[in-house]
Order: C-alpha cells, then sequence, then structure tokens
C-alpha cells in the first residue's frame, strides 16, 4: 500500500465533520513535468485513476462517487446525480453534493481560487472553481445562494443573505497577490466586484496592479452573509498559500504553462 498523498485541510471543515481536501504535488503516479499528483483529466487516464485512488482513500470517499465538470470560468452551477461520467462535460464551475449521498464534488485549478463550502445545518457543500473571471460573474454567490435556498428538505425557502451566516467556507491554495499581476482595467474590474482589498499593489508606471483574489473571493462571501470567522485560508495568505512562489508543492499555470498539472480541492456531503 503506498502512502496516502498528504493533503492541505481546513480546520473548520475538519472540527465541523466534513471529509475534504486540497491536494498538493505530493503522493501521486503522474510523470515530470506533471509529478506526481496531477488531476489534468485528458492527459493520461491510468495514471489519473491512480491519483483519484489515492485521494478518495486519504479524504474518505467511493472514487466512483467523485463528480468534475467542464470547467468554463462561468458561473453556473450542477448538482452531483447521476453517473459521473455524465457529468464530466458539463459545463459549470460550481459543483453541489445532496445531503446523505456520500458523493465528493471537485474543482480542478493551478492559479484559481478552489473554494470549498460547507453548511453544517444540512450537511450539503458545494466546490467552487472561481478564477479571476468567475470571481466576476459571481459564482461564489451562485453556489452560497442556492445552498440558502436549499436549507429545508429541498424546499425553497425565502432566503436572505443572513441565512448565509451558519455556512463554513475553506478558500484553497491559488496563484497570490504577490505574484497575480494583471492590466489595471482587469484590476478595477475585479474590484468593482469585490471590494477595493482585492487590489494589494499598483505599478501605475507599467498600467498595471496585483490581485488578492483570496482578498477579492472573502469580500464576496462576507457581502453573501459569511462571517470573516467562518472563512478560512488554507494554507494562509501568506506567499505559503501561492501556488505559483512554492513549485516544490504546487502546479501553476502562470509559471509553468501547458507544462503544469492540476491540483484539486474537494468535499464530501455528509
Ligand atoms: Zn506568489
Amino acid at each position: 500500500m503506498p502512502d496516502l498523498p498528504p493533503l492541505l485541510v481546513s480546520e473548520t471543515l475538519r472540527k465541523a465533520h466534513f471529509a475534504h481536501g486540497f491536494s498538493t504535488r505530493a503522493g501521486g503516479v503522474s510523470e515530470a513535468p506533471y509529478d506526481t499528483l496531477d488531476f489534468a483529466i485528458l492527459r493520461d487516464p491510468e495514471r489519473l485513476r491512480e491519483n483519484q485512488r489515492r485521494l478518495a482513500a486519504t479524504v474518505g470517499f467511493d472514487p466512483s462517487r467523485l463528480y468534475q465538470t467542464r470547467q468554463v470560468h462561468g458561473r453556473t452551477l450542477v448538482v452531483a446525480q447521476g453517473a459521473p461520467a455524465d457529468l464530466i462535460d458539463q459545463e459549470a464551475d460550481a459543483l453541489v453534493a445532496e445531503p446523505g449521498s456520500g458523493d465528493a464534488v471537485a474543482v480542478r485549478v493551478a492559479d484559481c481560487v478552489p473554494v470549498l463550502l460547507a453548511d453544517p445545518q444540512t450537511g450539503r457543500v458545494a466546490a467552487v472553481h472561481a478564477g479571476w473571471r468567475g470571481v466576476v460573474a459571481d459564482v461564489v454567490g451562485a453556489a452560497v445562494r442556492y445552498l440558502g435556498h436549499h436549507r429545508s428538505d429541498g424546499r425553497e425557502s425565502s432566503s436572505s443573505s443572513r441565512e448565509a451566516g451558519g455556512f463554513l467556507a475553506a478558500i484553497g491554495p491559488c496563484i497570490g497577490p504577490c505574484c497575480f499581476e494583471v492590466g489595471a482595467d482587469v484590476g478595477e474590474t475585479i474590484a468593482r466586484a469585490t471590494s477595493k482589498s482585492a487590489i494589494a499593489r499598483r505599478d501605475d508606471a507599467r498600467g498595471k496592479v496585483f490581485v488578492d483574489l483570496r482578498a477579492a473571493v472573502r469580500a464576496q462571501l462576507r457581502e453573501l452573509g459569511l462571517s470573516d470567522a467562518s472563512i478560512e485560508d488554507v494554507p494562509d495568505r501568506t506567499r505559503a498559500g501561492c501556488t505559483r512562489c512554492d513549485a516544490e508543492r504546487f502546479y501553476s499555470y502562470r509559471r509553468d504553462g501547458d507544462a503544469s498539472g492540476r491540483l484539486v480541492g474537494v468535499i464530501v456531503a455528509r
């Protein structure tokens, strides 16, 4: 039995008994330059299957219940149901797993933000793929509102943002403000959709800004009604949590381009 891959976890989600994890490059079978725990879908089916099997064994779910989608930087949400193979070609950037299903939902990232959401009241969870385009499109809001609308046995309830008060969120490894340089116009678009705090630094001479996607996502979650204490950065907000800075631990598209593997954030319905 090989060693199980080391995953990064959220204390907040763990204490609420939600099985979940954020992968690193360690503990898989993929070969260079994608070494070793690559979750890219179309690259190497056999190694992918083994990596997924190890992920499932570590987190604690049935690998045949792992749901993913075709991610397109939009705001469409799908609910895990039917065969996972049918969902993988559907375009969506937010996935929900229903309470009691034991279903696992995952998003693949290499600099974009993986956000895991959980509702301790129902056991319902969501995995969200949020790059800057998804953040601007409000994919995080789509997921939080879905969880809010389905708090009472799948029946629609009148929702206010207050209902999101009990939700938990973990923001996983993504490109940090140290590295996420964009044009000033893109920076302004992100800040307008989230918060001024999304712009970490300006380089006016070059017309560039450095964007803090974690701060942007946190601002959105707070606006949606989550308390600051219920939102956890994994591993943290320093460069330790930046995919581009830490080549040993993380894949980064901005650093490695097409030679970049994919990390996952995964969470299981309770
Ligand atoms: Zn960095």
